[in-house]
């Protein structure tokens, strides 16, 4: 009979914050498994071009997708493909169940993101897919020469928007207020591009199309008026929520999901780190969660150590 592996860290996610916790961790000669539902890379392998990650002047996500990929397996990393369903609290070991699978751990680091939220009216389900997307990277090439329609006022919105003015022949970003929430220096890029144009204070309704979308209903937030806008497709970037389903029970998230940690990227759950987009925080960039991922692997690692020391004095020795 062989004996059961007992990592001494498991990273969920392999984002840029899992990824760089990996590099750490197996670098330091803890034994690491990381895992991740999707391709490697998180929110990176669907974003074009990154300008504003040190080392790099500009870099397809993707290809740094795979560039971290790759470093992080180089010190012994393991890696499987999975859905984590539970990470479970015990002592000396966590338990996370990956596909019914269950691996044991002296410690947790939590790197799974956030995914883009649904606008949650009628025909986007329905059309998704046929005109309805998520992904200016992967779905823009589609509508060479189409009008198409942008929901949001956030950073993602009007980078994605001025992405799609490559392919498409107008951009309407759709936004329930009169003024941006995008950085300065990206609203700037917008307004300076003749193929962006602006509906202020309006919010999407509901999706229309007979098998593709045709328009969308559009309510003004100050008069109440309904009418209809046609287009060929309809970008949603309206944020994120916090990939937290796994840790529901464990109490270490906030009202909106996201994961309250320390300086350290400590949990309230001893053993059990956080790092990255899933995180309460201000600022979520590739760069921001690297960090998150470094301080994670360290506190995880000083974690771990001193777990040894304990079962050494038990004469637990794992
Ligand atoms: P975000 O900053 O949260 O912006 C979401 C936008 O969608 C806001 O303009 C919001 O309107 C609007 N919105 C939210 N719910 C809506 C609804 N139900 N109906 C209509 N509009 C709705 O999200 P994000 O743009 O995805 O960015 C997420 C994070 O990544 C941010 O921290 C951002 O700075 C960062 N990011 C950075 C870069 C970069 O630096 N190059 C690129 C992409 C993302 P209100 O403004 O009215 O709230």
């Amino acid at each position: 009979m062989t004996a059961e592996i007992i990592y001494d860290v498991v990273i969920a996610g392999a984002g840029p914050a899992g990824m760089t916790a990996a590099v750490y961790t197996s670098r330091a000669r803890m034994s690491t498994l990381m895992v991740e539902k999707g391709l490697p890379g998180g929110q990176m392998t669907k974003t074009e071009d990154i300008e504003n990650y040190p080392g790099f002047e500009t870099i397809l996500g993707p290809d740094l997708s795979q560039k971290m990929f790759e470093h992080s397996k180089k010190f012994g990393a393991e890696y499987v493909r999975g859905e984590i369903q539970q990470i479970k609290d015990g002592y000396p070991f966590k338990t996370v169940i990956v596909d019914g699978k269950e691996y044991k751990t002296k410690s947790v680091i939590l790197a799974t993101g956030a995914e883009h939220r649904h606008l949650g009216v009628p025909g986007e389900k329905e059309l998704s897919g046929f005109g309805v997307s998520y992904c200016a990277v992967c779905d823009g090439a589609f509508f060479a020469d189409q009008e198409l329609v942008v929901v949001g006022g956030g950073d993602s919105a009007v980078e994605e928007a001025i992405f799609l003015t490559r392919f498409a022949s107008k951009v309407t970003i759709i936004h329930r207020r009169e003024e941006l929430r995008a950085q300065k220096i990206i609203q700037k890029r917008a307004f300076d591009n003749e193929k962006i144009e602006f509906v202020w204070n309006h919010t999407v309704e509901e999706i229309v199309g007979d098998g593709m979308v045709s328009g969308v209903l559009i309510k003004d937030t100050v008069t109440g008026e309904i009418t209809e806008f046609p287009c060929n497709g309809v970008f949603i970037y309206i944020g994120m929520d916090p990939l937290t389903d796994c840790v529901k029970d464990l109490g270490i998230t906030n009202e909106n999901g996201y994961v309250l940690v320390d300086e350290d990227m400590k949990t309230s759950v001893k053993g059990i780190f956080s790092s990255g987009d899933v995180n309460e925080k201000t600022l979520r960039q590739v760069i921001t969660a690297t960090g998150d991922g470094s301080i994670a692997a360290i506190s995880s690692q000083h974690y771990v150590e001193n777990l040894e020391e304990e079962l050494k004095e038990m004469n637990l020795e794992v």
